[in-house]
């Protein structure tokens, strides 16, 4: 039972934008209701419990965890209890086919003493030149100014394009191409080069990749604890199905039971074009508005295969990334049409995983002596049901060309899907059922929706607010930092304009 007409913010979702924004509005005074359709708190960096396992719902690597935006929001609600394992940061490995795991490191220290890098480079075929050069690019690419990344965001240029100005070379672009896959999942003929730098640079001279302790959801718990801890209401399991609007003004929410719950400030976590679309309805909107919020284009998406072993299989490493092949030129041929890939619905003949092992950071997250691997890799960005099979099967197959025992040490495979599969393999989750959309990063970071031009999340009716990674004027970086950063500004925002009293 909610208590009605005593909300000063309801707050619609509990990923990591909805939590955070929640949590400083509460600690800043304002009475706050959070509403989340699922049972459990995060959304996309959700986890849940399994046969002794804590597993994610997705995919994590923390760019930048209590350095970063998630940092100065805990340290603002006075929530300290959130570790997080920089281990990632300083114990992470690559592997080609037929050869053996590559030590690799995200921190500045490391970058600069570069021995650590030969394996790595002669396993990906870096000619001596080649080595250097890379070298080269990535110094001019952390020296780079911060003014005139600031011109950058004005000027739009993509990251191909400034790639070609830094260097000929085709294996340092892949290079770094590749990592800009894994920061915001779109090709570097879409990524902002400004946003890529500001991130990069961050992430680096920051020094925190990182994990948090007790897996992913323990960064949205948190901030819900905050919430708490200020007088808010956290309500799982309750599905809001419309916003009120009268007189251009929010008046509250409509809940699915048909429950009516009133505030003047109501702030949706949904993606902004679900919220637009389907909570608010395009009635309310002006043409160009509508527009400008369905041109908006989001990244790509995953498949994750979460796969719980009764030995531990890969002990070395908190993260490790696998490349199924042993002549990494493949693999920049082959990617070089990642967009035509995607359009003709491709499965990669020599995927690439992405694979934190989250219970060699946080020992609590498996059983003893059993290990949890997670495999993120791509899959077609679409919300449509489709047969995953295929790709699932894949996928599978190719993990077990790195290590064939897998198989006999198999616990369960759980398998996150974009959208609902109608192959046989039973999915136990698809994002767009479980947190309302399939992609990792719900406005990508393309030059015309990267900083200023990010689409605000202030909507052109009064007390509405989208939140997280759809929304949110000059915010930046990876998924959950852009979610966070969202949250905070917006949080600002709100407490700025209506002037409650702070604690
Ligand atoms: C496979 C995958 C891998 C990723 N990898 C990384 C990574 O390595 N590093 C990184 O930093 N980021 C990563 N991300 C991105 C990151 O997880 C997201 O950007 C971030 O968590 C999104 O937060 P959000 O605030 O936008 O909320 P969302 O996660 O979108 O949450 C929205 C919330 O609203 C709730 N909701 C929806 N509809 C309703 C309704 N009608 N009523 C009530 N509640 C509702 C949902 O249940 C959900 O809890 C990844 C994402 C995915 C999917």
């Amino acid at each position: 039972m909610i208590e009605n007409d005593v909300y000063d913010v309801i707050v619609i979702g509990s990923g990591v934008g909805g939590s955070a924004c929640a949590a400083i509005l509460s600690q800043a005074g304002f009475k706050t209701l959070i509403l989340e359709k699922n049972n459990e708190i995060g959304g996309a960096c959700s986890s849940y419990f399994k046969e002794g396992f804590i597993i994610d719902r997705a995919c994590h690597i923390i760019p930048i965890g209590i350095k970063g935006v998630i940092g100065k929001i805990l340290k603002k609600c006075g929530l300290k209890n959130l570790v997080f394992s920089k281990k990632i940061g300083t114990d992470s490995a690559v592997r080609l086919l037929n050869s053996d795991y590559i030590p690799l490191s995200f921190a500045p220290n490391d970058l600069i003493s570069l021995d650590q890098f030969k394996g790595l480079f002669d396993a990906f075929g870096f000619s001596p030149e080649e080595q250097t050069e890379l070298i080269n690019v990535v110094f001019k690419i952390l020296q780079y100014p911060r003014s005139k990344i600031r011109q950058m965001f004005e000027t739009k240029i993509i990251l191909s394009e400034f790639l070609d100005k830094l260097t000929n070379s085709e294996r340092v672009k892949f290079f770094l191409s590749w990592f800009n896959g894994l920061m915001f999942v779109i090709p570097p003929t879409q990524t902002s080069a400004a946003e890529f730098l500001h991130s990069f640079q961050e992430m680096v001279f920051k020094n925190d990749v990182s994990y948090p302790m007790g897996g992913c959801i323990a960064i949205p718990q948190a901030f819900i604890e905050g919430v708490k801890k200020f007088g808010g209401i956290y309500k799982p399991n309750i599905e809001v199905k419309k916003i009120l609007i009268e007189d251009n003004k929010v008046i509250g929410v409509e809940l699915n039971n048909g429950n009516i719950i009133n505030s003047k400030i109501v702030i949706s976590n949904l993606n902004i074009k679900q919220t637009v679309n389907k909570l608010v309805g395009p009635k309310y909107f002006d043409k160009q508005y509508l527009e400008k919020v369905n041109s908006l284009k989001g990244s790509g998406s995953t498949i994750v295969l979460k796969i719980a072993v009764d030995k531990v299989i890969i002990p070395n490493y908190s993260s490790v990334h696998l490349i199924h092949t042993d002549n990494f030129s493949k693999i920049i041929e082959s990617y070089k049409d990642w967009e035509k890939m995607e359009a003709e619905e491709r499965i990669p003949d020599n995927p690439v995983f992405m694979v934190p092992i989250p219970s060699n950071i946080d020992k609590s997250l498996a059983p003893p002596g059993k290990q949890l691997l997670i495999f993120g890799s791509g899959g077609i960005a679409t919300s449509e049901k489709r047969n995953w099979d295929p790709w699932i099967e894949r996928y599978y197959e190719a993990i077990l060309d790195f290590h064939p025992e897998i198989d006999d040490h198999l616990i369960f495979m759980d398998i996150t899907t974009p959208s609902p599969n109608t192959g046989k393999i039973k999915a136990s989750t698809d994002l767009t059922s479980y947190r309302g959309n399939f992609m990792v990063e719900g406005t990508s970071l393309t030059p015309d929706q990267a900083g200023k031009y990010r689409i605000s999340s202030q909507l052109p009716i009064e007390g509405l607010f989208v939140v997280g990674d759809s929304a949110g004027t000059d915010t930046h970086g990876v998924g959950t930092q852009i979610a966070a950063d969202s949250g905070l500004k917006c949080a600002q925002y709100i407490t700025s304009k209506y002037k409650m009293k702070t604690h």
